[in-house]
């Protein structure tokens, strides 16, 4: 069984391009660890009366860059080793797309699916009463990630500002509109890939108009890619999967009445007019392009072999481990690593920073401009990377992003 710990993976990814860039080893082994991380103990009332015991977590993994930012989830699977990778492929993230940041991450060991939504207002607000004393516009911004919503970032936002006694919008993104949100946030990351795929289609002479597509993942971010495959390619999307199972059509699945059967049923499987399928087939499937949107670790050594698609387009976090990634190069898969390809998402909760401040919000319009501005600039410094340097894509991004965050540990005199 391969090694599948995400925050081992993650200290492979920086050794490799530590490696790469001849990288000095006090830069390297400060790189390989979070620079701060705390774990709280939440207790949370629950309807019933009982008091229930929840474990959680915020790493800030290195602000050489800026103040820390990333989202926060709430996963029965969630532990301090999934939150510190999380935080890490954060920090290479905003590097690669060079945002004023610097990379953290959150999380809950929870199962908001068996919560109510009182209860989960409880444990939001318990979250930031422990942890809300890291926090800040200028040290350190959450945001959402699996499971988590507009509704849970105002719910913190409000625990946040009762505790400082004034407004403060700007210690968190992803916020409702009504608060000081962003137009454009609950697309963002899917919007970010897409336009990192349409540069990478350029380059690697993939048409997109009409290629086919299967989504792993039909959250936030799926249900999204779905929807503006469709409207931006028009790509046929042959299959989708969640936790629950898959389903297949090879003439085609309406995103937007998919999106609209989840609202109602909680799950992709039984959507009329499709057969369903296992998640391991909708990865193996024959796509143009395989659009990962779940969580991290499902392309292994043991299924790479198998993947058919043209493209991986890492919408997930981690989707892919490293051993994975040789196979996948090796076989001329081109894999759009995850730190570029999901970018948006963080890209626009960066747009949403800079209008708190200002207390001047900007139209949908120019959210998309300069969402595909940045998008385009981040994927050509990558590509120039990869063909100078002929690495696999993910160690090219890699070597992007460290050497932006080694130059600015450097600069303030660390290392
Ligand atoms: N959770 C998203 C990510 O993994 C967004 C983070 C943010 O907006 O800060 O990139």
């Amino acid at each position: 069984m391969a090694e599948l710990n995400p925050f081992r993976i993650a200290q492979q990814q920086l050794d490799e391009a530590a490696e790469a860039l001849g990288l000095d080893s006090a830069t390297h082994e400060a790189l390989r660890w979070p620079m701060r991380e705390m774990i709280v103990t939440l207790t949370v009332r629950m309807d019933d009366g009982s008091v229930k015991i929840f474990r959680g977590y915020r790493v800030q993994y290195n602000d050489a860059r800026g103040p820390t930012k990333g989202g926060i989830r709430f996963h029965p699977q969630e532990t301090l080793d999934t939150v510190r990778a999380l935080a890490a492929w954060m920090t290479w993230k905003t590097a690669v797309m060079d945002l004023p940041l610097g990379g953290g991450k959150g999380g809950v060991t929870c199962n908001p699916k068996e919560m109510s939504e009182a209860e989960l207002e409880r444990l939001s607000r318990a979250y930031i009463r422990q942890v809300g004393r890291i926090l800040g516009p200028e040290i350190d911004v959450p945001a959402p990630d699996v499971n988590t919503t507009p509704q849970v970032m105002a719910w913190m936002m409000d625990e946040f500002s009762a505790l400082r006694g004034y407004n403060v919008p700007g210690v968190i993104t992803g916020k409702p509109l009504p608060l000081g949100g962003s137009l454009g946030r609950p697309d963002a990351t899917a919007r970010g890939g897409m336009y990192a795929l349409r540069e990478a289609a350029k380059v690697l002479d993939i048409p997109l108009e009409g290629a086919t597509a299967a989504i792993q993942g039909f959250g936030n971010v799926g249900q999204h890619a779905g929807i503006l495959a469709q409207e931006l390619f028009h790509m046929k999307i042959l299959a989708v999967a969640d936790e629950f199972g898959g389903i297949y059509n090879p003439h085609g699945i309406d995103a937007k009445a998919l999106a609209e059967h989840v609202r109602e049923t909680g799950s992709v499987t039984r959507f009329p007019g499709t057969d369903s399928i296992t998640n391991q087939e909708l990865l193996e499937m024959e796509a143009d392009v395989l659009f990962p949107a779940a969580i991290e670790g499902v392309i292994t050594a043991a299924n790479a072999d198998k993947i058919k698609a043209r493209v991986v387009c890492e919408l997930a976090n981690g989707p892919t481990t490293p051993e994975a990634d040789r196979i996948l190069h090796d076989r001329g898969i081109f894999v759009l690593p995850d730190i570029l390809a999901n970018a948006g998402g963080v890209t626009v909760s960066y747009f949403e920073q800079v209008q708190n401040a200002y207390n001047f919000y900007w139209t949908l319009d120019e959210i998309h401009q300069r969402l595909n501005q940045k998008m385009t600039k981040a994927f050509a410094d990558f590509y120039a990377a990869y063909q100078r340097h002929k690495v696999h894509p993910r160690l090219a991004a890699y070597m992007v992003a460290v050497s932006r965050v080694a130059e600015a540990m450097k600069l303030r005199g660390w290392v």
